[in-house]
């Protein structure tokens, strides 16, 4: 088919023709109905049988939206494997009963669906933890039990009885867990793998246990059942494996019975980022495409994969033949359906924040999606078209304003939104220019097309007050008005060097060495768009990203875990980041992206300082307190990331009259914990009600 070529709404190009991406793929015995899987992620509604009707309803929602392939989240074979205590098991006929509500809901919509099949081994945080040698993790505190030769072999049936059991409860496959730094990853690797037995030492000894997982597996379950591998495909970890073991593992894989090979990307323990937004679209793909060129068995690649062009294009490049996200289909259910007819410009993408999908299944808390706050609540979160349309007015066309007033047109309301500048986006305009943030245009990009798509008044340029709103004659008024920075209250606090956040991000110029002030989200981000060099396109062309955290350019690499030595250009600017209080610098970003932060600032140099007390500004520089001494630090500008402060005027005070019902949400309502998780969520819980 011809692809043919027209601007989005950035400006970027989108072909129109994604034959590709809706190819279906036969393999025999089945055929998937187009080239998308949904990889595997955790959301926690795995480990207790009472959830699986939200679970079903979750994956259920996906399958209608059109995706072909569906993977569980991890699925352990046996209480070792268990992630946390007491984690989702496959190991008894009683198991089986709520996975049949998920492949049935799946089904339903002609899609198939594979349980992941994950032994945790050493990343397990629980205290039956075990491992090829009895290597501490450095991500949880349980030192593993080194597995015995008996256990290998008991553990092989395990793996064996699970798949049965998951045939049984109706899936089309499983997958088997073999990457990402997890019990088959650690055998695979010399890493963790330091036995001297028949399963360590040379990769035909490392890779026996996943070969004989699958050999058992496939004896077990017949031919008419997928096995799905998911090799690390590059494992960036010391002593880590070459692509020369990856290709011999992949073969013997394939020789053993495996269907489909899947892509991982570095260990979870790995120091260099494989997911977060940073990353650059599709970075990893050319590894797949090495292994491809070595097996016949159908190739899934995977990381950062997030849009219909990308997938295209990997697909149309032979790269892969199928193409794996998780977060994406998280933050839109209705990716693929919107592909194949023509509405990429629909589609809510993931900005890879990882804030309420990772994040959450790292603290124990039920998975979601900043984007879309319905993903893994599909029963709880509904929009039901209503039956009584009201006049709505919403003041603020910030994500949260935004959210709110695109939902409640969507159920059926006469909405309007009045925002008092000549754009909306709110905060995210200030985002979306910060170096690895990009995807943050796709966001606003989502907004505006729903606000055209649902009939949302949009009134820009336009700062209402009680008076107008009431004379329009509201129902119900939401007051998204957000927030302002705040400011510096010392001596001399509003001189000219000293500058918001929001001036700097809208390009106010600034010295060559800088102090900024408050070591917050914004204070980091602040700090990162200071030290891009001007003439850097953005986003970072991939071979300079992969050049600054040291990664093996050469998909053929020997370089065992595809280190090579990181090379970072010298910074731009002096940077002093500063915050009164005296934990470490940081320690409040997300738990799965905040590590990334902090690595990149100090690579170029940026001093950290903590238990500061801010004392005067004065021409020469900013004075602190800084360990019981006064310093001058002799600075061109001071950037001022101290929190914001919520604007509210429109808000009624309490007892006072009005003729409309006023709700608040997102930084208006409070400032102190801003974030753009609990604004969308908050629009969408108001919209959803009202
Ligand atoms: P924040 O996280 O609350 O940080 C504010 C910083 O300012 C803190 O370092 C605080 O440290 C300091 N501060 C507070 N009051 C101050 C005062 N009166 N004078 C001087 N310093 C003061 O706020 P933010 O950085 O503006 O970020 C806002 C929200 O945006 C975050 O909560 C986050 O959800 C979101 N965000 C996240 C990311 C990310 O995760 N990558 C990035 C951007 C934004 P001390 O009190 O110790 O001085
Ligand atoms: Fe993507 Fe962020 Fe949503 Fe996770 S929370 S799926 S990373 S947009």
């Amino acid at each position: 088919m011809q692809q043919v070529a027209k601007p989005n709404i950035k400006g970027f190009i989108m072909t129109t023709s994604y034959a590709n991406i809706l190819k279906p793929l036969h393999l025999g015995f089945t055929t998937i109905k187009n080239r998308v899987v949904m990889g595997s992620m955790h959301t926690g509604l795995e480990d207790r049988f009472y959830n699986y009707p939200k679970l079903a309803a979750y994956f259920g929602e996906r399958a209608k939206g059109g995706v072909g392939l569906i993977i569980t989240g991890g699925i352990s074979p046996n209480r070792q494997g268990w992630l946390l205590p007491a984690g989702g098991t496959m190991n008894h006929i009683g198991d089986i009963a709520p996975h049949r509500l998920v492949t049935h809901a799946v089904h339903k919509h002609g899609a198939k669906i594979l349980m992941q099949i994950l032994h945790a081994g050493r990343y397990g945080y629980q205290p039956f933890v075990v491992s090829a040698s009895p290597i501490k993790s450095p991500i949880s505190m349980f030192k593993p039990r080194q597995m015995s030769d008996k256990l290998i072999l008991e553990t092989i049936q395990d793996y064996a009885d699970t798949a049965s059991l998951a045939k049984k409860a109706g899936y089309d496959g499983v997958e088997i867990m073999g990457s990402e730094g997890y019990l088959l990853n650690q055998f695979l690797s010399r890493h963790v793998n330091q036995r001297e037995d028949r399963w360590g030492g040379p990769i035909e000894n490392r890779m026996r246990f996943a070969v004989e997982i699958v050999k058992a597996i496939r004896e077990k379950v017949g031919e008419k059942f997928i096995i799905c591998f998911r090799l690390s495909m590059l494992d960036l970890v010391h002593e880590g494996n070459t692509m020369h073991e990856v290709i011999t593992i992949a073969q013997a894989l394939e020789k053993a019975g495996i269907t489909l090979l899947n892509t991982g990307i570095g260990w979870h323990e790995a120091r260099i980022p494989t997911i977060v937004t940073s990353v650059p679209r599709a970075a990893f793909v050319d590894y797949t495409a090495e292994v491809k060129k070595h097996v016949t068995v159908p190739v899934i690649a995977s990381n950062r994969i997030n849009m219909p062009e990308t997938a295209e294009e990997i697909l149309a490049a032979g790269k892969a033949d199928m193409v794996q996200m998780a977060r994406p289909l998280l933050a839109d259910a209705f990716w693929v359906n919107k592909t194949a007819t023509n509405r990429v410009d629909e589609i809510n993408t993931c900005i890879a924040c990882n804030q309420a999908c990772l994040d959450h299944s790292f603290q124990n808390k039920r998975a979601s999606c900043l984007v879309n706050p319905r993903a893994a609540h599909e029963t709880e979160l509904v929009y039901i078209k209503t039956k009584k349309p009201k006049k709505i007015a919403v003041v603020g066309g910030g994500v949260a304003g935004m959210s709110a007033a695109t939902i409640a047109a969507e159920r059926g309301h006469d909405v309007t939104l009045f925002e008092a500048l000549n754009d909306v986006g709110g905060q995210f305009n200030l985002a979306k220019v910060v170096p690895g943030k990009e995807e943050f245009h796709e966001t606003i990009r989502y907004f505006k097309v729903q606000i055209e798509k649902t009939g949302v008044d949009l009134r820009l340029n336009t700062k209402v007050n009680r008076e107008q709103l009431e004379r329009e004659g509201f129902d119900e008024v939401v007051v998204a008005t957000g927030v302002i920075p705040r400011g510096l209250k010392i001596e001399e606090s509003d001189a000219p060097q000293v500058l918001s956040y929001a001036e700097v991000l809208r390009g106010a110029p600034v010295g060559h060495s800088v102090a900024v002030i408050g070591a917050g989200g914004i204070g980091f981000d602040v700090s990162e768009f200071l030290l891009k060099p001007e003439n850097q396109p953005q986003p970072q062309p991939l071979s300079d990203w992969m050049r600054e955290w040291g990664i093996d350019p050469n998909p053929d690499y020997m370089t065992e875990g595809g280190f090579v030595p990181a090379e970072v250009e010298p910074p731009i600017r002096q940077i002093y980041l500063m915050q009164r209080k005296t934990t470490p610098l940081g320690i409040g970003l997300g738990k799965t992206s905040g590590w990334v932060h902090r690595a990149q600032l100090k690579k170029h140099a940026v001093r950290m300082m903590r238990g500061v007390q801010y004392k005067a500004v004065t021409n020469e520089g900013l004075w602190v307190e800084s360990n019981g001494h006064d310093q001058l630090l002799r600075v061109d500008t001071i950037v001022v990331c101290a929190g914001q402060e919520s604007v509210k005027d429109l808000m009624p005070k309490e007892g006072e009259l009005t003729l409309a019902n006023y709700h608040i949400i997102g930084g208006a309502k409070l400032a102190g914990e801003l974030d753009a998780k609990r604004a969308i969520r908050e629009g969408a819980e108001l919209a959803a009600k009202l």
